[in-house]
């Protein structure tokens, strides 16, 4: 029996988790779960799955919490100090991070540093402290094994492969809801359209960086510190269908790929399991009624997430955790309908612009640089 906690349960990688549980009762139990704000699911997960601790962000929310579960042997914690003792359960193997943010940067090094394998979700995690996280991981001996789907594909195309073998990284992306689109268009655009993912369904945070094509670009950077591949040998290629999950080429030419129909459940398994496969109700690709996979170029003019995360990746150091709390900030003033589609892109480069980079920052500076980002952003926007 593998012993899981969870970060962000009631989020859209966290509920799908926990339907992995509950299809495998024999094999995974939940040992601890952390959510924000949303107590309501959180009951009636705590009920069901019966963790040993379980944290909510605020603490008026887990006294509430904490009333509404008397019935239970469970103990409610709260905060930081909440998320890191449920990182580091003694009872928990692995841990899954499926929280959304850069809060879930110190947890997660706690948890490495407690010996505990990672499922990793959290893309925010690699993207700032990758330079941290790496070395810790091999120094502690403990995995990171990736969630994100086109991670989860490189690393199933790497399985038995030498890694300095590698020639290039190929990552898919569908090119969310305004592939081929040009910038009048996306001047315009309104929010419940750039919700509208064509092929996945997501939270709404990620949904918004798949269609300003963000998500990409920190899909980039995170597969740069997971597979330890420089970043201009890290390709995108437009796949709108969302069959081929991402590829890896090697130095004599071969390309070998995953494909499935998307589904999160399979790269969220994979982790779970690894490196055992299991069983995973659902669609089948059916290669006789499959009409066509196609590729294409992004479109770097009009959708700047991707040149934008290649200039912050290249320029290292603090530059990746500044475009990525400049569009944290940017989507949450989108999705609270604050700003327009294209003013994410405006906000993350003014805030690149003003940022003079901190070579290998500790996590003290990373989250001091998301902060003056925060304070840069409500100073101006
Ligand atoms: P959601 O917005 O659906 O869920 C976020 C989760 O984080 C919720 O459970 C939320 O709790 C929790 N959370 C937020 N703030 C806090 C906090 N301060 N303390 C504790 N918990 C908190 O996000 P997704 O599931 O879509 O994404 C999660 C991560 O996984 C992101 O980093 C994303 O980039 C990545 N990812 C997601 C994919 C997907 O298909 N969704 C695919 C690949 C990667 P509550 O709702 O209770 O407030």
């Amino acid at each position: 029996m593998k012993k899981i906690a969870v970060l962000g349960s009631t989020g859209s990688i966290g509920t799908q988790t926990l339907e992995v549980v509950r299809a495998y009762p024999q094999q995974l139990c939940v040992a601890a779960l952390a959510a924000g704000g949303n107590i309501s699911l959180l009951e009636s997960q705590i009920r069901e799955f019966h963790p040993a601790v379980a944290a909510v962000w605020d603490e008026e929310k887990a006294a509430e919490l904490r009333i509404r579960t008397a019935d239970q042997n469970v103990r409610i914690v709260s905060g930081m100090d909440g998320l890191i003792e449920i990182a580091t359960l003694p009872e928990a193997e692995i841990l899954v991070t499926a929280i959304v943010g850069m809060i879930g940067i110190l947890p997660t090094i706690e948890a490495i540093r407690a010996g505990k394998d990672i499922a990793l979700a959290n893309k925010e995690t690699l993207v700032t402290a990758g330079h941290i996280i790496m070395p810790l991981a091999k120094e502690k001996g403990v995995k990171i094994l990736p969630v994100d789907s086109e991670h989860s594909a490189i690393f199933q195309s790497l399985n038995g492969e030498n890694p300095g073998q590698i020639d290039k990284l190929l990552l898919t992306a569908s090119g969310g809801p305004f592939r081929g689109k040009d910038r009048a268009f996306l001047e315009n655009v309104q929010l419940e359209d750039a919700l509208k993912h064509p092929n996945w369904e997501m939270g709404h945070k990620i949904t918004i960086d798949s269609a300003t094509m963000v998500n990409k670009g920190l899909e980039v950077m995170e597969a740069k510190w997971l597979f330890g591949v420089d970043i201009d040998r890290i390709q995108v290629v437009i796949q709108p269908q969302s069959i081929i999950h991402s590829m890896v080429q090697y130095v004599d030419g071969a390309v070998i790929a995953q494909l499935g129909t998307p589904d999160m459940k399979l790269p969220i398994q994979y982790a779970l399991f690894y490196p055992d496969r299991r069983f995973l109700a659902g669609e089948r690709l059916d290669f006789w009624q499959l009409s066509e996979i196609t590729f294409e170029k992004p479109d770097m003019e009009n959708f700047l997430g991707l040149p934008l995360a290649f200039a912050a990746a290249r320029a290292g150091g603090s530059m990746p955790t500044v475009f990525n709390a400049a569009n944290e900030r940017a989507v949450s003033k989108f999705l609270n309908r604050k700003i327009g589609f294209l003013d994410i892109y405006r906000i993350i480069q003014e805030c690149m612009d003003a940022h003079r980079v901190i070579e290998n920052p500790t996590v003290e500076e990373i989250l001091a640089c998301e902060q003056a980002t925060y304070e840069m952003i409500e100073s101006r926007w």
